[in-house]
């Protein structure tokens, strides 16, 4: 099964590509992931997305087209795959397409996760995450056990760079502007599938399976 999964940040979709991810047993490719490990380890792609990721911006087509056509080639994507972040514009939308014929693949649902913005702020303002596991949090809707303090590996937690209330206006502006044409490009090719993303966490999945299975 060859998925993508779409929404605004915060919407929900690194939760779900977990829940996917267990249940269908592909890979979660997250674009953003790679890129917040390619920083960590101080790699030439990792300074060169950092500069972008910091404004809030978005990394340009070509280093991010390059990074997902090296992932998706590998073996493990074979039996299919689940693409979390990307593609981000038509160009990307474009060239995924040109490279999954060349494997002899093509997508199956692209599951859009619908969550108003008003409520996007509020979750993205108030995520934490793990440094350690990547598990996510909020200090409101989904606390740790014990305050700021990983739940499964007792590392510290942290709110990401890109989740303070400034950076996340821009992003969710940024994002909202990319997003409408990437979701009517898909709804035309017959792909796209949309869930109510402002229920809970389980409630969506069950949604999610009940519309990819059908
Ligand atoms: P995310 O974790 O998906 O919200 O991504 C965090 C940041 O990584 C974004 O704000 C962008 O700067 C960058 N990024 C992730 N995926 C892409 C993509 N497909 N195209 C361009 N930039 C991306």
């Amino acid at each position: 099964m060859n998925l993508i999964l779409m929404g605004l940040p915060g919407a929900g979709k690194g939760t779900q590509a977990e829940k996917i991810n267990e249940e269908y047993n592909i890979p979660h490719i997250s674009t953003g992931d790679m890129f917040r490990l390619a920083i960590k380890e101080g790699t030439p792609l990792g300074k060169k997305a950092k500069e972008f990721m910091d404004q809030g911006a978005l990394v340009p087509d070509e280093v991010t087209i390059g990074i997902v056509k090296e992932r998706l080639s590998k073996d493990d994507c074979k039996q299919g795959f689940l693409l979390d972040g990307f593609p981000r514009t038509i160009a990307q939308a474009e060239a995924l397409d040109e490279l999954l014929s060349e494997l002899g693949t093509s997508i199956d649902h692209v599951i859009h996760v619908d969550v108003p913005e008003n409520v996007l702020v509020d979750r993205l303002t108030g995520r934490r995450v793990c440094p350690t596991c990547g598990a996510t949090y909020h200090v409101m809707y989904n606390p740790p056990k014990q305050e700021g303090i990983c739940d499964r590996d007792g590392s510290k937690l942290i709110q990401r760079d890109d989740d303070t209330a400034e950076t996340v206006k821009n992003r969710l502006a940024v994002n909202i502007e990319q997003s409408q044409p990437l979701l009517d490009f898909y709804q035309n090719k017959g792909y796209l599938v949309t869930v109510d993303g402002n229920k809970d966490i389980d409630v969506v999945f069950k949604d999610i399976q009940s519309k990819i299975e059908n």
